[in-house]
């Protein structure tokens, strides 16, 4: 017999503790053993909580859900930054929305030419915890947090911004308006005129009318469009997708010399160039769009 506690996390009878990712549309759900809950709160905006799990070390969960773990967490950090901030011959002004523990705004700080990473988190809290819990405060000072809700932020940004992260959680709770249509036409708006914008875009597999969608929604303002994957073992299903929208550069003709691959755990220059390929069952989807 199982009791329910918090939101995902169920104890045993036997005492064992689960945190199960509820994936509703597919009436399945995934389950991390759990070491210790470190931290819980309601923020204003949601569920926020901190584990030890057996298998992937500290997460940051959020309404139930793992964002990030401390085990694999590099591999969606870099590879939701590098994509773009290679392909942009010289990026800037850099942009994230949704910053969790600013594990890609650390990633962006690699490139050189950076000046400046604006990161904007509607959540205080979640900044705050993940100070506390899951890393150091970020390192750079070009790295600056605002906290305000991003779909709100993007209206007043025009021209500015050479590469744009959309770091979002999947579309439930604040993150609900990250994917209305308003919100990719703001993005077009907010990028210099040979801006890159790259976006979470779920589980293929799982998700595949996210991604879809994102495609979609993208299809409409900008020239370039590409999804592409990578393996994160600790996501439901494994694989993720991310989607890259780029007003003049193409990421299939960027120069990998650029890449800032030294000191990665996961992305090289084989894996930038594979990351585009994809199985046939998206393809199909992709192109039917
Ligand atoms: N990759 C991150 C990390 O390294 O911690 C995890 C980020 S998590 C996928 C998404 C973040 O987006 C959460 O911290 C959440 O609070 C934030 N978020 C959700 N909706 C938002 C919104 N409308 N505007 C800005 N941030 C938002």
């Amino acid at each position: 017999m199982k009791r329910k506690s918090l939101t995902g996390f169920q104890i045993e009878s036997n005492e064992d503790v689960w945190l199960w990712d509820d994936l509703p549309e597919l009436e399945m759900e995934v389950g991390y053993k759990v070491k210790a809950l470190l931290h819980y709160e309601q923020s204003p905006f949601q569920e926020i909580s901190i584990v030890e799990t057996k298998g992937f070390g500290r997460m940051l969960v959020l309404d139930g859900t793992p964002q990030v773990s401390s085990k694999d967490g590099f591999i969606y950090n870099e590879m939701i930054t590098h994509i773009a901030m290679t392909t942009h011959p010289e990026p800037k002004y850099v942009a994230m929305i949704g910053g969790g523990d600013c594990g890609p705004a650390r990633e962006a700080v690699k490139y050189g030419s950076v000046q400046q990473v604006e990161v904007v988190e509607i959540d205080e809290r979640v900044t705050e915890v993940c100070k506390a819990w899951m890393t150091k405060e970020p390192d750079s000072d070009k790295i600056r947090m605002t906290h305000k809700d991003g779909a709100t932020w993007i209206q007043g940004q025009k021209k500015k911004w050479d590469v744009l992260l959309v770091d979002r959680s999947d579309p439930y709770g604040p993150a609900v308006s990250l994917y209305k249509p308003q919100f990719y036409q703001n993005v077009y708006e907010s990028l210099a005129k040979d801006g890159i914008a790259v976006f979470q875009s779920g589980s293929p597999y799982y998700n595949l009318g996210s991604l879809s969608k994102t495609i979609n929604n993208l299809g409409k303002y900008f020239p370039i469009v590409h999804a592409y994957l990578c393996s994160i073992p600790s996501f439901p299903g494994g694989i993720w997708s991310f989607v890259v929208a780029s007003k003049t550069w193409d990421p299939l003709a960027a120069d990998l010399n650029r890449l800032q691959w030294q000191n990665a755990k996961y992305i090289n220059p084989e894996i930038f160039k594979t990351s585009f390929v994809l199985p046939q069952y998206i393809k199909q989807i992709i192109e039917r769009l």
